[in-house]
């Protein structure tokens, strides 16, 4: 009986010393220490031994319990002791490191420019004046010296709301409510940037919504010569100060005479390429004096005052002076686009 007690110890303390995992050394404990375990059996068989060997024999049994249990607790308390500084060493923050950089936002590229081009009209003694979106057929038409039925509309087609009431095509109908506000008296000297919308088939260079800026000065005594020198200024501060403006007879129907302003081209200095389509020089905007009608229709006396006007496309201007090719890239919010711009 002591025999089998010895060897009993000697196998379950091997077992323990070799047990890798907590599961093991659970399977010892229930396989040596358990209810159906050889100890529990060897104390079971008491009964069947010479009264002066039980105590001696109960007393050794209950030693080789006691120590087996003892190995596993031991065993055990290592184990978790492993696995915490396994945890520990695995986890080791390093404070040296550099830190994951925060994604930040920023203006997007057309409001930058806007708000370059807003800052560079200020400069000039402009105020910024703003309008509604959706706009009255007579703001956005009429009031403009394009009655119903003009032919000049048809350029223009839009997503109209009610017969009277779309979405305004210009941010022109900003500057008849300006003249309308100050009640034929007095200097009006404003540009109007914001969102404009076409009935057009979205490509490389059409939007069916876009953003314009518009300028409007009247007064007393303003001449095609200050519409020049206005432009020329912002041309110079826009694009370079080596860049020449031409001014080309065109066509609006609210203002007359009408130009178009070109600038010297960048790219070939004016010998003619590729960007500038061989003629050395880019079309930028379209101005021209305030026409007599749209003056009056706006409670202006053209006799006594006379306006200039003229109105150009950001998207235009942002393509040319950062080679964007495509005008869809403004508006499809691909960050890889967008982030090229944030310190542009
Ligand atoms: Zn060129």
């Amino acid at each position: 009986m002591q025999e089998r007690l010895v060897e009993l110890k000697t196998e379950a303390l091997e077992k323990v010393a070799q047990a890798e995992d907590a599961k093991a050394l659970q399977d010892v404990k229930v396989q040596y220490l358990g209810k159906k375990g050889p100890i529990t059996e060897v104390l079971r068989g008491m009964g069947k031994l010479p009264k002066e060997e039980r105590p001696v024999i109960g007393q050794m049994a209950n030693d080789v319990r006691e120590e087996i249990s003892t190995a596993i607790d031991e065993k055990q308390k290592k184990m978790e002791e492993a696995a915490l500084e396994k945890q520990l060493q695995e986890e080791t923050i390093d404070v040296t490191l550099p830190g994951r950089p925060a994604q930040t936002g920023g203006p997007h590229l057309l409001t930058s420019l806007i708000e370059e081009i807003e800052d560079l009209f200020i400069g000039m003694g402009f105020e910024i004046a703003e309008g509604p979106e959706v706009e009255a057929d007579y703001y956005n038409f009429e009031a403009l010296n394009l009655p119903k039925g003009h032919p000049a509309r048809d350029m223009q087609d839009s997503f109209y709301i009610t017969e009277e009431i779309l979405m305004r095509t210009h941010t022109s109908p900003v500057q008849a409510r300006t003249m309308e506000q100050h009640k034929g008296k007095g200097p009006v000297k404003v540009i109007c940037p914001g969102k404009v919308y076409r009935r057009d088939t979205d490509d490389a260079t059409h939007s069916h919504q876009f953003t314009q800026i518009e300028g409007l000065l009247v007064d007393k005594h303003v001449r095609m010569s200050d519409l020049k020198g206005v432009l020329n200024a912002f041309a110079k501060q826009m694009f370079g100060e080596e860049r020449e403006i031409r001014l080309r007879p065109s066509f609006f129907p609210f203002t007359e005479p009408s130009v178009e302003m070109d600038i010297s081209c960048k790219m070939c200095g004016g010998e003619g390429c590729s960007v500038c389509k061989g003629t050395g020089w880019i079309e930028i905007l379209g101005a021209g004096m305030v026409h007599p009608n749209v003056l009056e229709m706006a409670g202006y006396d053209p006799n006594e005052y006379t306006g200039f006007a003229f109105g150009m496309g950001p998207e235009r201007i942002a393509m040319l002076k950062y080679g964007i090719d495509d005008i869809r890239h403004f508006y499809t919010n691909d960050v890889r686009f967008l982030n090229q711009f944030h310190k542009a």
